[in-house]
C-alpha cells in the first residue's frame, strides 16, 4: 500500500489534468451512511420500496419518514473529512480540475472544489411538487411530515431517485470532463450505478489513467482501474497529498 500511495503522488505530479470521481464512500468519514457495503442503508431498507420515484409518489410520508427524516438530520450537520479537504488542495495545486460527485451533501463544495458536478442532484434544495418552488433545506421545518409549501404542495429533495433521469447537463459535462482528463481518481464508489460508473471507462478509452481508492474491490478494479488502494478515503488521500507536496517541492 505504501508503494501505491508513491505510486498515486508521482502519477499526480506529472499528470497535466485530474478529474474526480466520488461516491457515498468518500463520506463515510464525515459519518453519512453509504447505500452499498458494510452498514450501508441497503442493508435495512429496499431501494425501489424507498428510493425509487414511483415509491415517494405513492407514499410521500413513508419515504419522509424511513429515509428522508434522517438523511436531512445527518447531511445538516456534516462537515468535510480529510478526503473531501484532499481533493481541495489537489485544485488549489493546480492537479484537480472537476470533481464529479454521486453524493448529495454538499460537502466537496464545502471543502472548497470549485468545479463539482452534482451526478444525483443535491440535499442542499428542496422543491414543490406542485408549484416547483425551491427552499433550501436548512430553512425546511419538519413539523410536518411530509413538509409542505405554502401551496399546499409535498417538497421533495433536488435528488435523483431512481427511475429518474439523470440531469442532462451533469451527464454532459461529466463526459466531457472524463474524456478531457489525463488522470481520474475514483474515490468511495461501488461502481455499480450507471451512467456513473461510464465515467472511469470514458477517462480509460480516452487514455488516462485511472486510480481507485477504495477499502474493497468494485467491478473496475483490475478491468478499468490501472491500481486500487484499497484504504478509507480520507487517510489514504492525506498520505498521498503529503508525498505529492514532496515531490511538487523538490527542485
Ligand atoms: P455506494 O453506497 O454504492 O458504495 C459505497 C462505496 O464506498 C463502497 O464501494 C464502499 O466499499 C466504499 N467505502 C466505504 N467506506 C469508505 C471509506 N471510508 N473510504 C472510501 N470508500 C469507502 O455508493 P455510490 O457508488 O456512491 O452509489 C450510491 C448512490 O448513493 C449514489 O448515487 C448517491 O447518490 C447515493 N448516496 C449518497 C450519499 C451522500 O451524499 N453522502 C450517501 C449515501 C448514498
Ligand atoms: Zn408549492
Amino acid at each position: 500500500m505504501e508503494d501505491l500511495i508513491q505510486q498515486a503522488a508521482k502519477d499526480l505530479a506529472s499528470c497535466k489534468e485530474a478529474a474526480a470521481l466520488t461516491g457515498a464512500g468518500i463520506s463515510v468519514e464525515s459519518n453519512i451512511p453509504p447505500f452499498r457495503g458494510k452498514g450501508g442503508i441497503w442493508e435495512k431498507f429496499d431501494p425501489m420500496e424507498y428510493a425509487h420515484i414511483d415509491a415517494f409518489m405513492n407514499d410521500p410520508a413513508k419515504v419522509w419518514n424511513a429515509l428522508l427524516k434522517d438523511m436531512k438530520a445527518i447531511i445538516d450537520q456534516a462537515k468535510p473529512n480529510a478526503g473531501h479537504l484532499g481533493l481541495a488542495r489537489l485544485e488549489t495545486l493546480g492537479k484537480l480540475k472537476t470533481v464529479i460527485t454521486q453524493n448529495v451533501d454538499g460537502l466537496h463544495q464545502l471543502a472548497g472544489n470549485t468545479d463539482v458536478i452534482e451526478f444525483h442532484g443535491n440535499f442542499a434544495w428542496h422543491f414543490c411538487i406542485a408549484c416547483k418552488g425551491r427552499i433550501r433545506t436548512e430553512e425546511m421545518t419538519l413539523s410536518e411530515i411530509p413538509p409542505r409549501c405554502a401551496c399546499g404542495g409535498i417538497y421533495r429533495p433536488d435528488c435523483v431517485f431512481f427511475g429518474e433521469m439523470i440531469p442532462a447537463q451533469a451527464l454532459w459535462r461529466s463526459r466531457q470532463a472524463a474524456a478531457a482528463c489525463d488522470l481520474m481518481l475514483v474515490i468511495g464508489t461501488s461502481a455499480v450505478v450507471q451512467p456513473a460508473a461510464l465515467m472511469p471507462v470514458i477517462a480509460k478509452e480516452a487514455g488516462a489513467k485511472v486510480i481507485e481508492i477504495n477499502p474493497e474491490p468494485t467491478p473496475l478494479t483490475g478491468e478499468i482501474s490501472d491500481y486500487l488502494i484499497q484504504g478509507k478515503a480520507g487517510k489514504t488521500l492525506s498520505a498521498i497529498l503529503a508525498e505529492l507536496e514532496r515531490l511538487l517541492q523538490r527542485p
